[in-house]
C-alpha cells in the first residue's frame, strides 16, 4: 500500500488529489487558490469535513510546505514517506511527449522549454514539479501530458495548409488539450458498450469552461478541436474559438484599444465565447438563468454554443464514418441537461436519438433512446485519477 498525489499546478493555483494506491481510493483532495496574491485560499477536504483558510501564500514551494505541513497537522499522514509517488499534469508535451514520463532533469528543463506552446500553463506545472522534487525527494515523480493521447493524430489532421516551413522551423500545428480526460471517458465508454475498445469509434465531448471534441477511433484520438493551443475549436466559457484568422489583423486596425497581437489574442481568451455574447457571465448556470428570463443576449450566446458543438460533432461523424457512441463530460458537459438537449436535437438523421427524461439525471447514465443507432453517454471525467493510475504504472 502506498499513497500518490495528483497535482494539477496552475499559474496562481494548485489543486491535489492523494490517493491509496493501488485501490484507488481518495484519502484528501484540495486547492491552494490566489498563489502569489494577497490572502490566498487554501482547501483540503478529509474524512468528510472541509477545511478552508485565508493566508498569504507567495509561491508554489511554500504552498507544497503548507500542504505537506497540513498532511500532518490534519493526521492525513503520520509520515511523509508514506507519499511514494507524484504525478503532474502538464499543459503541452509538442511531439515529444507521447506518453506519461518519469522526470528527470532533462525532462523537467524539456517542459520548461515547451512553455513558448502554452506560457500560462507549462512554467508553472514546472514550478509544481520542482516544488515537490524538493520537499519529497524520495517520491517517484511523473509527468502526465494533456497533448500525449493526441500524439496518435494523423498528419493530415494535425497540420495546418500553411508554407511547410511554419511545421518544420517553428512546430506549428495542431496539439489539442484535455487529451487525459477524452482517453478516460473514451475506455469508459468502451465499458458500457461491451466492446473491446479497438472496435469503437467515439466522440468525446469534454465541456468545461475550456471545452473541447476529440474524434476517437479504436482508442486513438484521430482528431481534436482544440488547436496549435487551446483557443481553438468550439466556442467556450470566455475564449472564442475556431475564427478566420482576418479578423485579427482587422480588429488591430480598427480597435485602438488592441496596440499588439498579445492584446488581440488576450481579448479572444478571456473576453470572448459565453462573456462575450452574453455580456453577463462564462458560467453556463447564470447564462442558464438570464435566458430564462428572456435575456436575448443570454439567448444568443447560448444558441452559438451548442451550434459549435452540434458542428463539430457533425465533422467527426464525418472523420469516423459513423460512430457507436458521443459522450459528455466535465462541468457543463455532466451537468447541463439543457445544453446536451440544444446540440443533440438536431442530430436524429444521424441516428442519435436523445431520450429527455434520461437526460435529465446525473453520474455515469446513457442518455440516449433504447434504439439510437448512436449511443449517448454522460460519464464524470476523473483526469486525477489517470495520473495516479499513470504513477503507479510507472513506479513498477
Ligand atoms: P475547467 O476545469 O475547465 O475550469 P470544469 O470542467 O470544472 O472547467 O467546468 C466549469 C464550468 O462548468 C463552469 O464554468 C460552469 O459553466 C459549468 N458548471 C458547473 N456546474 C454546473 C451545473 N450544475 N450546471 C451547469 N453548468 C455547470
Amino acid at each position: 500500500m502506498s499513497k500518490t498525489l495528483s497535482v494539477n499546478a496552475g499559474s496562481s493555483s494548485l489543486k491535489w488529489q492523494l490517493y491509496e494506491m493501488p485501490e484507488e481510493k481518495v484519502i484528501a483532495k484540495g486547492m491552494f487558490e490566489r498563489i502569489g496574491l494577497k490572502d490566498s485560499i487554501v482547501t483540503v477536504k478529509f474524512n468528510g469535513e472541509k477545511e478552508e483558510k485565508i493566508y498569504d501564500v507567495h509561491n508554489h514551494v511554500e504552498a507544497v510546505e503548507h500542504l505537506l505541513a497540513d498532511f500532518k497537522r490534519l493526521n492525513i499522514l503520520s509520515d511523509l514517506t508514506e507519499i511514494t509517488g507524484v504525478g503532474h499534469r502538464v499543459v503541452a508535451g509538442g511531439e515529444l511527449f507521447k506518453k506519461s514520463t518519469l522526470v528527470t532533469p532533462e525532462v523537467l528543463q524539456q517542459v520548461k522549454d515547451l512553455s513558448s506552446l502554452a506560457p500560462l500553463h507549462n512554467p508553472a506545472n514546472a514550478q509544481g514539479i520542482e516544488a515537490f522534487m524538493k520537499l519529497l525527494p524520495d517520491a517517484t515523480s511523473v509527468v502526465v501530458f494533456d497533448t500525449a493521447f493526441h500524439t496518435t493524430m494523423p498528419e493530415k489532421a494535425f497540420r495546418y495548409p500553411l508554407p511547410n516551413k511554419y511545421y518544420d522551423e517553428f512546430q506549428v500545428r495542431k496539439y489539442g488539450a484535455h487529451g487525459t480526460s477524452h482517453m478516460y471517458v473514451a475506455q469508459e465508454a468502451a465499458k458500457l458498450l461491451g466492446k473491446p475498445i479497438e472496435e469503437t469509434k467515439i466522440i468525446t465531448c469534454h465541456i468545461g469552461n475550456g471545452a473541447s471534441i476529440t474524434a476517437v477511433k479504436g482508442g486513438k484520438s484521430v482528431d481534436t478541436s482544440m488547436g496549435f493551443t487551446p483557443l481553438g475549436g468550439i466556442m467556450m466559457g470566455t475564449r472564442s474559438g475556431d475564427l478566420d484568422p482576418s479578423v485579427f489583423p482587422y480588429l488591430m486596425a480598427h480597435d485602438s484599444s488592441l496596440k499588439t497581437a498579445q492584446d488581440v489574442v488576450d481579448m479572444m481568451n478571456k473576453q470572448s465565447g459565453l462573456t462575450g455574447i452574453s455580456e453577463l457571465s462564462s458560467d453556463m448556470r447564470d447564462i442558464r438563468d438570464a435566458r430564462k428570463e428572456g435575456n436575448p443576449k443570454a439567448m444568443l450566446a447560448f444558441d452559438m454554443y451548442c451550434d459549435r458543438i452540434q458542428k463539430y460533432i457533425g465533422q467527426y461523424l464525418a472523420v469516423l464514418n459513423g460512430a457507436d457512441a458521443i459522450v459528455f463530460t466535465a462541468g457543463i458537459g455532466e451537468n447541463a441537461e439543457y445544453m446536451r438537449e440544444g446540440v443533440l436535437e438536431g442530430l436524429s438523421w444521424f441516428g442519435i436519438d436523445l431520450d429527455k427524461e434520461k437526460n435529465s439525471t446525473y453520474g455515469t447514465v446513457e442518455i440516449s433512446k433504447e434504439n439510437s443507432r448512436v449511443k449517448v453517454f454522460v460519464i464524470p471525467t476523473d483526469e486525477e485519477l489517470v495520473i495516479a493510475r499513470d504513477v503507479e504504472a510507472l513506479k513498477k
